[in-house]
């Protein structure tokens, strides 16, 4: 019998490596194959207790280190992942199961938050007011808030702990990362890259696990802020237990993201774009477009377009540069996403892809496969309409009206991404003023703010004031003394 060695990840806390010592081990395959990568232990509040001792012993010299020394980190960050970004685009295929292309751009996003956090000398400046009273000056000065906690999700496992990391670190504070337990590779290396780029021991620290963890976090007197991605149920647990604690807390959640397609749409424009948004990375992307709704004729055109894409979209593993869909991260997604299928047809929506089917035929391996699936005449009541199904899903309703569409849009409980296929300015315009969702696609399938803007979503796919990256993602990690003086 074939003996099977993986890795043991290891947590890291003020600059050394410590061993599981006894914690529960889960076993990471690669969802391309189901063989085992690593094996991740499942720690304790006592290690996340350890991690924010080590991270409030470092932060103070940090803070107090200049601002413009500490963006040389990032700057020396950038260009590490820029010579490494081969071999993290590989890791991230391996661990999450996207294919390359994704798996680059994941890298290019990564990067453009490091890009930003070089700019943190101007962008955590404070402001002055000389004489808001005959001799007396008032001025705003920008603090770092102290020990922060960073918990991630799966589903972009270098780019979402990026989000965060390069902005909280270069305003001063000292982080305790949890990455997803099902994509915990990643996360290794980036401690190893802030630290071959001079990070100070204790600044950045790492504690694997899942509940437990994530609960120490929210709960740890010593941590400042919480910032989380993730799941609508858990977001909500994170956002309550922090801010009971006394935290400030940015909890950006799940989604179920509309694309309206008009009877003007450019068909060339929009099946690319809502192919890209439905499928790529198997549907497992926040932004990822899950519902057409399609206005008047178009659901006739749009539709036979799309079944067609479907039919030449390649399933297959994500490091085959020929494919053009990769797997769902686990056996159990495979199995969630295929009984919202069942859902579906159960709830008279008629099928017009089955992935089910496409994926076995494709791949009988061990691997966590399930082709593109679309559904027509699918009701708003539907599960499949409302529910987050984060697999390769796409809903069509149609309606008569833009009206229509924008009551459909807005009758979700979630509001993070929706978009617009179409030629009329006019439309779009209606469409953006009456849309109840934080990030819009105007002709974009995947309307995924760059860094310099906050990603920001509305309604349950949000808890909390200030969002992740742009300018929101430097004040959240930073708070203000407000000064008046007279001398
Ligand atoms: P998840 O909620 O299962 O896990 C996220 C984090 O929470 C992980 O670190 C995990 O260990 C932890 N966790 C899981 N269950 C927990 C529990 N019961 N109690 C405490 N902590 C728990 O999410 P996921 O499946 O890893 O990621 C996919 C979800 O994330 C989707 O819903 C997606 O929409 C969402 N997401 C949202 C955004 C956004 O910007 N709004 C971005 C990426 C992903």
């Amino acid at each position: 019998m074939a003996v099977v060695t993986a890795p043991i990840l290891r947590n890291r806390i003020g600059g050394a490596w410590q061993e599981p010592d006894g914690a529960p081990l889960l076993d990471v395959p690669d969802p391309a194959t189901g063989a085992l990568i690593s094996r991740v232990p499942l720690s304790d509040s006592a290690a996340v207790d350890a991690a924010v001792q080590a991270a409030a012993a470092a932060q103070p010299a940090w803070a107090a280190t200049p601002v413009a020394e500490r963006v040389r980190v990032c700057y020396r960050l950038r260009e590490l992942m820029e010579a490494q970004a081969a071999e993290l685009r590989d890791l991230i295929v391996r661990e999450n199961g996207k294919t390359r292309a994704d798996a680059q751009g994941e890298v290019r996003r990564a990067l453009e938050v490091v890009e930003l956090s070089c700019g943190m000398p101007t962008l955590m400046m404070g402001r002055v007011l000389a004489d808001v009273s005959r001799g007396i000056d008032c001025e705003e000065i920008r603090y770092p808030v102290g020990v922060c906690g960073i918990i991630t999700p799966f589903n972009f496992p270098l780019m979402v702990p990026m989000w965060t990391l390069p902005i909280a670190i270069a305003a001063g504070n000292a982080v305790v990362l949890k990455p997803s337990e099902r994509t915990p590779n990643s996360a290794v290396r980036i401690v190893e890259l802030f630290e071959a780029a001079g990070l100070a021991p204790g600044i950045l620290n790492l504690v694997h696990g899942a509940r437990e963890v994530v609960t120490a976090i929210c709960e740890h007197p010593g941590i400042r802020a919480v910032s989380f991605v993730g799941s609508q149920p858990v977001a909500t647990y994170v956002y309550r237990t922090a801010s009971a604690s006394g935290k400030r807390v940015q909890a950006l959640a799940g989604a179920k993201n509309h694309l309206v397609v008009m009877p003007d749409a450019d068909l060339a424009v929009a099946v690319p774009a809502i192919m890209s948004s439905a499928f790529g990375g198997a549907g497992q992307r926040c932004l990822a477009g899950s519902v057409v709704v399609a206005v008047g004729e178009a659901a006739d055109r749009v539709i036979p377009a799309l079944a067609e894409a479907c039919s030449g979209l390649r399933v297959g593993p994500g490091a085959d540069p020929e494919t053009g869909m990769g797997p769902v991260i686990r056996d159990d997604s495979r199995s969630r996403v295929a009984g919202y299928i069942e859902a579906g047809l159960l709830e008279g929506a008629t099928l017009v892809c089955d992935g089910r089917q496409s994926a076995t035929a494709a791949f009988g391996s061990g691997g966590f496969f399930l082709g593109p699936t679309i559904f027509d005449h699918v009701a708003p009541s539907m599960s499949i309409a409302q529910e987050e199904i984060f697999g390769p899903v796409l809903s069509v309703i149609r309606t008569a009206s833009l009206d229509e569409a924008l009551a459909v849009v807005n009758r979700s409980r979630f509001g993070n991404a929706a978009s617009i296929f179409t030629t009329s300015g006019g439309a779009a315009r209606r469409w953006r003023e009456g849309v109840q969702a934080g990030m819009l696609g105007v002709n974009i399938g995947v309307a995924a703010p760059v860094a310099m803007f906050p990603f920001a979503g509305w309604k349950d796919s949000f808890y909390g004031d200030l969002h992740a990256t742009g300018l929101d993602g430097v004040q959240f990690f930073t708070r203000r003394k407000v000064v008046t003086s007279r001398f």
